[in-house]
């Protein structure tokens, strides 16, 4: 039997499989995860607890649905309508609610008695974080610096493990006076590169590269590049393809404080930066890195990393 030649990324994910690292689900980019994937990204994750503790971040944990109303307060959709994800919910009559078993049993398209909810879901971990400190009145004379985790979701189905719909992010978020923000946003990026090599991960600083929607996105994305307001630390997930963004480390200016009314104790429009690791991403560069059997992943990496 011929079999057609997997590209490097479907045979990563297939060994992935076959592992039971990921679970597939029967949707592209969707996956459970098994035992040894999720100690690993969970492990990463306490790394970084460990690694920022100092910085003395709020904690706080929201749940993957957003209010609809921050989504478009933010601007999002202008930018990434193609990757939104909007929760719709039963709105039919009682002949509607007859029909749709029927129809949802044939796998017609029962979408007709759905109608938007005033939920969609997270397309990235810091965006619940702008009106809720906004809510708070003006910030304080340093700031905030918020710690989140989220799974978020973005409408790419792939066949790429490193391209999932469904993922985590564990963001900081520092909101402030323009210099402090900047200078916290220049910090991260040693520190991003430090944190990754300390797992035996050598990453590489590049321009983000952002999949915008449409002509106008491409002029976006072509600004975002000059001003570097969005890095990206890159791995070569796949050897033979484009390195992956593992963490970014983004400058927002005043974009997310003039759209929320975030003001500094001064008055002033505040400016935002976050940074986010990709838990996932960072747990399949680990695999890459170090091997698919966590037992022969080298003994300071398994110590750093496990404890
Ligand atoms: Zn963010």
């Amino acid at each position: 039997m011929s079999k057609r030649e997997l590209s490097g990324e479907e045979e990563f994910l297939e060994r992935l499989v076959a592992r039971r690292l990921l679970v597939p689900s029967g949707v592209a980019g969707v996956y459970g995860r098994g035992r040894y994937f999720e100690e690993v990204a969970l492990a990463f994750d306490a790394l970084i607890t460990r690694e920022t503790a100092p910085d003395d971040a709020e904690f706080v944990r929201f749940p993957p649905v957003l209010p609809r109303h921050d989504l478009e307060t933010s601007g999002y959709l202008a930018s990434f309508p193609h990757l939104a994800g909007s929760v719709f919910g039963f709105a039919g009559d009682e002949a509607a609610a007859g029909t749709l078993p029927g129809q949802a049993a044939a796998a017609e398209d029962w979408s007709g008695s759905q109608t938007m909810t005033d939920l969609v879901l997270l397309p990235a971990a810091c965006y619940p974080v702008y009106p809720w400190v906004a809510s708070a009145g003006r910030l304080p004379s340093d700031g905030r610096l918020v710690d989140v985790l989220c799974y978020c979701f973005r409408h790419e189905p792939s066949g790429d493990p490193a391209r999932m719909q469904a993922f985590r992010q564990r963001e900081n978020v520092r909101i402030g006076p323009a210099e402090d923000v900047e200078a916290w946003h220049e910090s991260w990026i040693a520190r991003g590169l430090d944190v990754l090599a300390s797992v035996g991960l050598t990453a590489t600083v590049a321009d983000a590269n952002d999949a915008f929607f449409g002509r106008s996105g491409r002029m976006l994305a072509a600004s975002q590049r000059e001003q570097r307001l969005k890095l990206e630390l890159v791995y070569p997930i796949h050897p033979d393809g484009n390195p992956t963004a593992i963490m970014s480390i983004n400058y927002h200016q005043d974009h997310f404080g003039s759209d929320f009314g975030i003001s500094t104790a001064d008055g002033d429009v505040a400016h935002t930066a976050c940074f986010g690791f990709g838990l996932e991403r960072i747990a399949l560069a680990l695999f890459r890195a170090h091997g698919l059997d966590l037992e022969e992943w080298p003994d300071e990496i398994r110590s750093r990393l496990l404890g």
